[in-house]
């Protein structure tokens, strides 16, 4: 039986005092109201009611913000030595890590995920994302070229490059990971030594705000990370067309993805795209059984199945698919769905009445079209929150919608395989590229499949593992450019050479 859990821990008093705050944009590091003197309003998924109210940002306030970001980088940022900035991004680590269940709570408040996996995943990553790039600020350099001149073997040029910062970059987060996706996208762009402009999902804008709190405690000088909380289509849009943003990192839908390559060509930014996915994940009869039923549920529910990267269509081998799909029912079935600060709570609330809608439409089409809802689907209809439960489906073909389309749910399609051959096909047939998984104790089995799954990511036994070292992003429509590592310096610097003739 599912059941809901409805105790409540109390707030923590800074978050009381945080939420009771006015919430202002961050621009040129002062904290001000819109242009406009609009707000909007920020719910909590796991009650449906109204949290706080947030100043709402549009093109007016966009163009003050990258007019304060342009200007912290050709007076101060750009020219402000590495080691300067790695203190800083270090500097914000340890103040994040200090505060580490404030921003558990304000995350799980405004966001839905559970307290307990922000406490033990989320902040912890963005701990370490900072502090990652924090070690490379001082190790992007350039290199000298052995280039010489055919023309004139004997000309002598010293020939090097300088790696440069991009300038101004307008990053644009989802709601599904608030604080992690800021993480994800301030710390390299800084340590690059390039300023931002922030736009945060307009479900999810406090965690966002809190950072901006601390960047002053941390160091960074006025106007190198500006905070715009606002809306896709004005807000997110004025950033994309801006002609003083020189890249836009973005991380979203595919079909807003689509949108911003249309609108960026007006100064030919530089884009990152990382998109939606339908991730496959793979289960061999030759598994660890355990681990790969509790991977592959944890896979499609973990953060209510709202993952970019979940693994939403689960393959399993034929000689074991009854066994494979009867667990996962019996431990979908036992997982409790509640409040996102209850500490007993495994799935917490969608985001917002919108996924709701948009989850719920997913469980009706598998329905209509002829899935087996074998576990979970819609909540009672008087629940308040915007939940619904771990819902597994069988007999899933592959045409179907529920088999294709992102649902952004804790939702996961169950079908059988016979071969490797064959399940390596059928996980490519998607316009998606973004991870896979295969759970398998044989060496070829998993080796192959890495190298024919077409996804930015392959997890071997594993699901949904993340580190600042190893690339991330997707393959065809998931996105272009990689994040993490030093792929992500590439994608924040840019190449000068330069020739001095020596003769
Ligand atoms: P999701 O479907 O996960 O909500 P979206 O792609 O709609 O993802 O949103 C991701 C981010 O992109 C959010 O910050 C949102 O405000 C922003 N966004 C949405 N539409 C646009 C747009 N037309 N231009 C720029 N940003 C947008």
């Amino acid at each position: 039986m599912t059941t809901a859990s409805t105790s409540t821990p109390p707030l923590l008093p800074a978050v009381e005092q945080f939420l009771a705050a006015p919430k202002r944009l961050l621009i040129g590091g002062e904290w001000v109201d819109a242009a406009s003197g609009k707000t909007f309003t920020s719910f909590n998924p796991s009650t449906g009611e109204p949290l706080v109210e947030v100043a709402e940002a549009d093109s007016a306030d966009i163009d003050r913000a990258v007019a304060a970001a342009r200007q912290a980088y050709t007076s101060v940022w750009r020219n402000t030595p590495p080691a300067q900035r790695a203190q800083m991004l270090w500097k914000l680590a340890d103040l994040i890590e200090q505060r580490a269940d404030e921003f558990a709570q304000l995350e799980a408040l405004d966001m839905g995920k559970t307290q307990r996996i922000a406490r033990m995943a989320d902040v912890p990553l963005v701990v370490d994302h900072f502090r990652y790039y924090a070690g490379w600020c001082t190790k992007i350099h350039g290199e000298t070229l052995p280039a010489g001149n055919a023309a004139a073997p004997a000309q002598r040029f010293f020939t090097y490059t300088l790696r440069e910062p991009v300038g101004v970059v307008g990053s644009i987060i989802p709601w599904n990971f608030p604080l992690l996706m800021t993480a994800w996208k301030l710390a390299p762009a800084l340590a690059c030594g390039n300023t931002v402009v922030l736009k945060p999902a307009e479900q999810t804008p406090l965690t966002a705000l809190l950072i901006g709190e601390l960047l002053v405690e941390a160091g960074f000088p006025d106007g190198v990370v500006n905070i715009v909380p606002g809306f896709g289509p004005t807000a997110g849009a004025a950033i994309v067309k801006h002609m003083g943003v020189d890249k836009v990192a973005f991380t979203g839908s595919t079909e807003v993805g689509r949108e911003i390559v249309k609108m960026s060509a007006g100064n030919l930014k530089r884009l990152s795209l990382e998109l939606g996915g339908k991730s496959p994940n793979i289960v061999f009869p030759d598994a660890d059984m355990d681990a790969a039923i509790r991977g592959s549920l944890m896979a499609v529910m973990y953060n209510q199945g709202q993952v970019c990267t979940a693994g939403a269509r689960l393959y399993v081998q034929q000689s074991v698919a009854d066994q494979v799909t009867e667990r996962l029912i019996e431990s979908a079935n036992k997982m409790r769905v509640g409040h996102a600060l209850d500490p007993k709570t495994q799935l917490g609330p969608l985001v917002s009445t919108d996924q709701l809608k948009r989850v719920t439409g997913y469980i009706e089409a598998g329905q209509r079209e002829g899935a087996t809802l074998a576990a979970g689907g819609l909540m009672d209809a008087n629940t308040a929150g915007y939940f619904v439960k771990p819902t597994v489906f069988t007999d899933v073909q592959d045409t179907m919608t529920i088999a294709r389309e992102e649902i952004f749910g804790p939702v996961l399609a169950v079908m059988p395989f016979e071969t490797v051959e064959e399940v390596a096909a059928r996980a490519n047939a998607s316009e998606y590229g973004l991870a896979a998984g295969v759970w398998t104790r044989d060496l070829k089995t998993a080796h192959r499949l890495a190298a024919a799954l077409q996804a930015g990511t392959v997890w071997v036994n594993c699901y949904n593992l993340f580190d600042a070292s190893a690339p991330f992003g997707g393959y065809k429509q998931s996105g272009y450019g990689r994040e993490f590592g030093d792929a992500s310096l590439h994608e924040y610097t840019q190449i000068k050479s330069v020739w001095v003739d020596l003769n």
